[in-house]
């Protein structure tokens, strides 16, 4: 049984009951949020948010510069009007440098990727400034308000970061 057939049974039963086929299409809240692809955060409990409420961007370490296409989508085309961007405790993206994994990916694969940046970081609270200033400093983005916070894991808690 691979997870995708779980997924399959999980789906019949939550889509025998599905009531939310007439949301629209852009964000009721006008929010994007840009948050870890972490397995332990659950951005919409955690956050309060329902379906059609707002558009979650997922990626290793949440960081702005991969969440960027999708956020010119929004602001250019569904007009999302804020931005918030959430890192955590915990990270992966704390435990590795471009170098450990540039070397890993050649020596399984023969293949170089050392023109990839995989954004890892060594300090948590200096990512989420990093990755707030990169939306108010960028060209590309409405000038909109942009808040960073840390989630912790173990407490579910967010702090907004200065
Ligand atoms: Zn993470």
């Amino acid at each position: 049984m691979t997870a995708a057939t779980e997924f399959e049974t999980a789906n019949s039963t939550y889509s025998s009951t599905f009531s939310k086929g007439d949301l629209a299409l852009p964000p009721a809240r006008k929010v994007a949020v840009v948050v870890c692809m972490d397995a332990r955060i659950d951005p919409a409990a955690a956050l309060g948010l329902s379906e059609g409420d707002a558009h979650v961007i997922r990626n290793a370490g949440g960081r702005s510069s991969d969440a960027l296409r999708s956020v010119i989508i929004l602001q250019r085309l569904l007009g999302t009007k804020e931005i918030v961007v959430v890192h955590h405790t915990d990270c992966g993206m704390l435990t590795f440098s471009d170098t450990d994994l540039r070397g890993i990916v050649k020596e399984q694969t023969g293949h170089s990727v050392d023109h990839v940046a995989f954004l890892p970081f060594k300090d948590l609270e200096e990512s989420v400034r990093e990755d707030v200033e990169f939306f108010r400093k960028s060209p590309l983005v409405l000038d909109v308000p942009v808040t960073g916070y840390i989630y912790d894991v173990k407490t579910g808690r967010i702090d907004k970061v200065e």
